[in-house]
């Protein structure tokens, strides 16, 4: 909550407002555990707070690592019995570059987009998180790495769920995380990843520049982007990408454009080749991931060959790429895998139906044909 919104209620209470801040301090300090922890506080208050307030949102967090300890992959439970996930990826120094220490995180349970090669696509749509609910993964991070002397430096909504289908609450954790009275992080490190909801696109234009915007592109191709990412029967590529450089062109930020490699399905030549033309002469960055292995798909990750292939291509039209390498694959950090893990096999013949199907549309989607009818989303579906 806000710093107004508790100095109303110590008002109300006839205490001092500057209370607020006594609170609101404890609740973003990585060392401190509860209510009854504020010292400062009179003890009646303390009590009065733990009745009205909850310290936390997120219970029960279940730990893996991964990478030798360099990826932390968190399971959190939340009130009413929802599972979301986020991911803490350490990055040691280098000689050119600080420590980074990075938290992904998931915006709602599970996602109503149901990308076909995504775990978190594949549960199907829970509900949106609440503000404190996206803020309690940051919460719980911070402390974690407070134990070992570390802080956070960047949080990407790279987690469960589409950010730009949950904007308010999403706008709202941002200026949490921003504000230098609560998180206190740089708007440069923080990035919100969309699949291309076109409006939430062109309302953070409005607002100016509050994070870098990433794009969950994976094709330029609308047959095959139609597979890939069901959200493009409403707004193709063509409108994603447009409303992506009227945002980089009013902000002065580079987009960066994600595309999660898979063997066969969009590395192609003409897919690079599609990708360039569509993207030369904005200001972007691509980020090639191969694709990491979830469960009930016919797919997997592109060889690196053919990811390298693929970057040259774009770098010859002079867009900017990385190769981004997988991180916690032992312990299934493409989001929503343990989520989904929890959730139960489903029946092996939905699982087979699923295959064929995703093979017999991405087949037709690589000849060019755009089908009418849309994929179902889920295994069971
Ligand atoms: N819904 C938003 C943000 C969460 S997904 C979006 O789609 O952009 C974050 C990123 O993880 C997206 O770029 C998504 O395409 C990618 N992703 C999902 N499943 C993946 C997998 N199995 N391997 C690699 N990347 C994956
Ligand atoms: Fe949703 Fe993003 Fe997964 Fe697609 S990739 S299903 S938009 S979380």
């Amino acid at each position: 909550m806000t710093l107004e919104f508790l100095e109303a209620w110590f008002r109300r209470r006839d205490e001092p407002a500057f209370r607020a801040r006594q609170v609101l301090d404890a609740v973003w300090r990585a060392d401190s555990r509860d209510f009854d922890a504020i010292s400062t506080l009179p003890s009646q208050t303390r009590v009065d707070l733990d009745r009205a307030f909850r310290w936390g949102t997120v219970a029960d967090t279940e730990l893996t690592l991964a990478d030798g300890g360099r990826t932390e992959k968190a399971l959190h439970r939340l009130d009413d019995g929802a599972l979301i996930e986020s991911v803490l990826m350490h990055y040691p120094a280098g000689p050119d570059r600080r420590e980074r220490n990075t938290l992904c995180i998931s915006s709602q349970a599970g996602c109503a987009v149901g990308c076909p090669f995504c775990a978190t696509g594949e549960l199907g749509f829970g509900r949106d998180l609440q503000t404190a609910e996206i803020l309690d993964q940051v919460r719980s991070a911070a402390r974690r790495l407070a134990t070992r002397g570390r802080r956070l430096t960047n949080i990407v909504f790279m987690g469960m769920g589409e950010p730009l289908l949950n904007l308010d609450r999403v706008l709202e954790s941002v200026a949490a995380l921003n504000d230098p009275g609560r998180f206190g992080l740089g708007a440069r490190h923080i990035t919100v990843s969309t699949s291309g909801v076109v409006p939430g696109i062109r309302r953070l234009t409005a607002l100016g520049p509050q994070f870098t915007l990433a794009v969950s592109l994976h094709a330029a191709r609308d047959p095959l982007r139609d597979v890939l990412v069901p959200l493009n029967r409403r707004w193709p590529v063509a409108e994603v990408v447009a409303a992506a450089r009227e945002h980089a062109a009013t902000t002065g930020r580079r987009i960066s454009y994600e595309v999660t490699m898979i063997e066969g399905v969009n590395d192609t030549e003409l897919d690079a080749d599609a990708m360039a033309v569509l993207l030369r002469g904005t200001l972007a960055h691509v980020n090639l991931i191969p694709m990491n292995p979830v469960a009930h798909t016919p797919w997997s990750a592109s060889p690196m060959a053919a990811i390298e292939r693929f970057a040259e291509r774009l770098r010859r039209d002079g867009l900017p790429v990385t190769i981004r390498r997988n991180r916690g694959q032992e312990v299934g950090a493409a989001c929503g895998q343990l989520a989904a893990d929890r959730a139960g096999a489903p029946p092996v013949a939905a699982v087979a139906r699923r295959r064929a199907l995703l093979e017999t549309s991405s087949a037709a989607a690589l000849r060019g044909e755009r089908s009418s009818e849309a994929l179902p989303v889920g295994v069971d579906a």
